[in-house]
């Protein structure tokens, strides 16, 4: 593939971006939502600081990395004086020590034993770190996040943690064959979390939805998420 010019990259990147507003604010009048209740967030795993920060000054305030060791050695080299950073990628117990207090949201929460080690080293740098629980919703086996039955255990258990805030939901959705499909996973995710509202739990607030992507964060929107994670749409496809 041939390299494209910085500055040809940087007017994709703004034209991208206005691209994928229109479509969030469209999806969501066409739902009865009001589009400021949903967050854009852009996904820079592969991208060098230099694109990064470019979407920052066009207006991008979260973005989100996938590896602990990708994000720490791009970070130095980010303008995030205006723009919060989520890890959004799976978690290993063994890399939480070095993320808290790194990121201003942990968004795969998937398990007690994480939830033990975000809690403790949260506590030890004396930080709250805020979560999302990652959910599984399609149930598949060989994808991380949760089993949909153990999600409200996870939740009563994370909530009497010190140092760490459960704040909402995240979901990736299996590929789906058909829109009709994809939008019955986003649907029932919704609902998921709109029911755990309702319940009130202590220490449990559920103020984010996290789901959409690239391919599906319209549908997303239509239903009811509040924060899309898009990455390829907003940099161009990801060179490995
Ligand atoms: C890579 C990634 C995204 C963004 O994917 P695109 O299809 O490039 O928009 C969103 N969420 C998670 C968890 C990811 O790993």
């Amino acid at each position: 593939m041939m390299e494209l010019s910085v500055e040809k990259r940087f007017s994709d990147i703004e034209h991208n971006l206005n691209t994928i507003r229109e479509k969030i604010y469209k999806a969501a009048v066409s739902s009865g939502r009001n589009p400021e209740e949903v967050t854009l967030m852009a996904v820079t795993k592969t991208v060098e600081p230099i694109f990064i920060n470019h979407a920052i000054e066009n207006g991008i305030n979260l973005i989100g990395e996938n590896k602990v060791q990708e994000f720490l050695s791009k970070k130095p080299y980010l303008n995030l004086e205006n723009c919060e950073a989520h890890l959004i990628g799976h978690l290993q117990t063994n890399k939480v020590k070095q993320i808290v207090s790194e990121v201003s949201m942990i968004q795969s929460l998937d398990s007690l034993k994480l939830a033990g080690e975000i809690s403790k080293r949260s506590v030890e740098k004396g930080v709250i770190t805020p979560c999302l629980i990652e959910v599984n919703i399609g149930m598949e086996e060989s994808k991380t996040g949760l089993d949909l039955s153990a999600l409200e255990d996870l939740l009563c258990q994370a909530a009497l943690l010190k140092g760490i805030s459960v704040e909402g939901l995240m979901t990736i959705p299996p590929i789906c064959e058909s829109e009709k499909e994809l939008d019955k996973y986003f649907s029932q995710m919704h609902k998921i979390f709109v029911d755990i509202k309702d319940k009130k739990l202590d220490n449990v607030n559920m103020r984010v939805l996290s789901m959409g992507m690239s391919s599906d964060y319209e549908c997303a929107v239509r239903n009811g998420s509040t924060l899309v994670r898009v990455g390829s749409s907003v940099f161009g496809d990801r060179l490995y």
